[in-house]
């Protein structure tokens, strides 16, 4: 499809001279025929030019990572300010949740009044004065992505090659980074299950980068498991926040850090060596510069500091059901994907469009794969306020597979 046409769909869907019905029809013939290569790089211009394009001078390079989604994926929160932290100028521009995916605005939306809807000037400023931002998008960051993501989270339209390389990289494109790391997920937590399928969608993204100048790298990582304990908007936002003061989370600080010492690189340019800037984020997170530089951006976006001193006061939930193993063995698989679904019945995402979060609602898985646990042995919690508390548990039972 020509760039132009594209362009005329995304604007009038924006300007709502087209239907949600219509923009659905249209999205799920794309996930059943495709996209070429070029339309696809068209899409991803025709989402980044239905708002306003930043172009960052005279900060040196740039550089943004997105992650294709995976349960628990709070990886953002982290690299984020860990890498500004080293002196590498970082902008981020997020999405909500996708499917049983979280997002990074709907976990940053756990911290009260933090504005997530920026101007491009809102954007530039935050960037030049702390050398990070984070923004979902808005009226004027990639309004056509927005509206886009909304009906596909609620249309089986997430889990396309083009829908979501167009989707990502347009943000990229709009928000002005010079390069980016992208966390390319595979695997049953992830959009896309297989990863021959993911290595497709690395390779697009990498295409589009490329024809729109991006200096993009992509990493291809297991989503099978949850990513870390928290699985839930502001548990995942607590979880974030221990990481960030130093706290090593299982199966999530190895890949957090890989992500960040790859950023890290990418901003510092080709001779970088990835060994050393890995070290260098865990200087900055060992001295606490990480941390106040992440405290220091929820004041200056208008977040309430003293949920980030004393993560007991984000949302919480009155009820925690704990899981319990019905014998010993040894943990062969934790399934991402039932985790999400408990996660989701319990209202940390959404079955229908603008249906309201209950962001202190969610999964601690307590046991990860390989595990010897006792019988009795608590396996994962339950966080639930007012919700299908039953569901979800037996969604969470599914997830813990022992070995026969
Ligand atoms: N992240 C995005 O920004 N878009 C997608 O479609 C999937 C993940």
């Amino acid at each position: 499809m020509r760039l132009d046409d594209l362009s005329a769909l995304v604007d009038d869907f924006v300007a709502g001279h087209v239907a949600d019905y219509q923009m659905a029809a249209w999205l799920a013939t794309v996930c059943c025929t495709g996209l070429s290569q070029e339309a696809t790089a068209h899409l991803a211009l025709a989402y980044a030019d239905s708002g306003r394009r930043i172009e960052h001078t005279g900060l040196g390079r740039v550089v943004d990572k997105h992650s294709t989604g995976g349960v628990g994926d709070k990886v953002s929160l982290f690299v984020v300010p860990a890498v500004a932290a080293c002196g590498v100028p970082v902008v981020k521009v997020s999405g909500r949740g996708l499917g049983i995916l979280g997002g990074t605005v709907d976990k940053l939306e756990s911290i009260s009044g933090l504005r997530l809807a920026l101007t491009a000037d809102e954007l530039c400023a935050t960037l030049a004065e702390l050398g990070m931002v984070i923004t979902g998008q808005s009226d004027e960051l990639v309004p056509g992505d927005r509206a886009t993501y909304g009906i596909r989270d609620v249309t089986g339209t997430v889990d396309s090659v083009p829908l979501i390389a167009a989707s990502v990289m347009s943000k990229k494109i709009a928000t002005g980074a010079h390069a980016v790391v992208l966390d390319v997920k595979y695997g049953e937590g992830a959009l896309l299950a297989d990863r021959a399928t993911a290595e497709v969608l690395a390779d697009t993204m990498l295409q589009v980068g490329a024809s729109a100048g991006l200096d993009c790298r992509a990493m291809l990582t297991d989503a099978n498991q949850p990513l870390g304990q928290a699985v839930g908007n502001a548990l995942e936002v607590r979880e974030a926040l221990a990481a960030l003061r130093g706290e090593e989370i299982a199966g999530f600080s190895e890949l957090a850090y890989e992500v960040a010492g790859n950023m890290l690189a990418l901003g510092r340019g080709d001779d970088a060596d990835l060994a050393t800037c890995v070290q260098e984020v865990r200087a900055a997170v060992d001295s606490g510069r990480a941390w106040e530089l992440m405290r220091r951006w929820v004041e200056w976006q208008g977040g309430d500091v003293a949920q980030v001193d004393d993560p007991d006061l984000l949302p919480g939930a009155r009820h925690h059901t704990v899981l319990v193993s019905d014998r010993a063995g040894t943990l062969r698989h934790v399934g991402a994907r039932a985790v999400g679904v408990a996660a989701t019945r319990v209202g940390a995402g959404r079955f229908t469009h603008d249906a309201p979060l209950d962001y202190g609602a969610g999964v601690v898985v307590l046991r990860r794969a390989g595990d010897v646990v006792e019988s009795g042995e608590p396996l994962a919690e339950l966080h639930w306020n007012d919700a299908d508390s039953e569901g979800a548990m037996r969604a969470l039972r599914d997830a813990f597979v022992m070995e026969p």
